[in-house]
């Protein structure tokens, strides 16, 4: 092969190699940054799922936990009772005395809602 041949194929390698790393670095770059944008997007679904499909807190009109209510719905959590007001009525004196719920109202985990669903029948 003659020389001129040599330097030619030499600068077309060189030109084409450099081309090729280029446009291959942009194409990782721009790949890079799709999958980086996909995991964003797969991550927020995955936050929103969650916090939709978190059942609500099971937390009683009492503002007491479920788990501080008893079988028949009664509250046992130990709340203060004012025993004494002063003159603006305002209480003075509490006592330790239980939550008067006498009944649960809030939301139902769900793995009590299917306990009683199967007590029903
Ligand atoms: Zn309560
Ligand atoms: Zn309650």
């Amino acid at each position: 092969m003659q020389g001129w041949m040599w330097w030619l194929i030499g600068l077309f390698a060189v030109g084409g190699f450099t081309t090729i790393a280029d446009s291959a670095r942009s194409a990782m770059r721009t790949r890079h940054e799709r999958v980086m944008e996909r995991l964003a997007v797969k991550q927020r679904d995955r936050l929103a799922l969650e916090a939709a499909g978190r059942p609500p807190e099971p937390v009683c009109g009492c503002t007491h936990h479920l788990a501080k209510h008893d079988k028949q719905g009664k509250c046992h959590e130990v709340v203060e009772v004012p025993t004494a007001w002063d003159a603006d009525r305002k209480p003075v004196r509490f006592e330790p005395g239980t939550c008067n719920c006498q009944q649960y109202v809030g939301p139902q985990p769900l793995a009590t809602v299917y306990a009683e669903e199967i007590a029903d029948f």
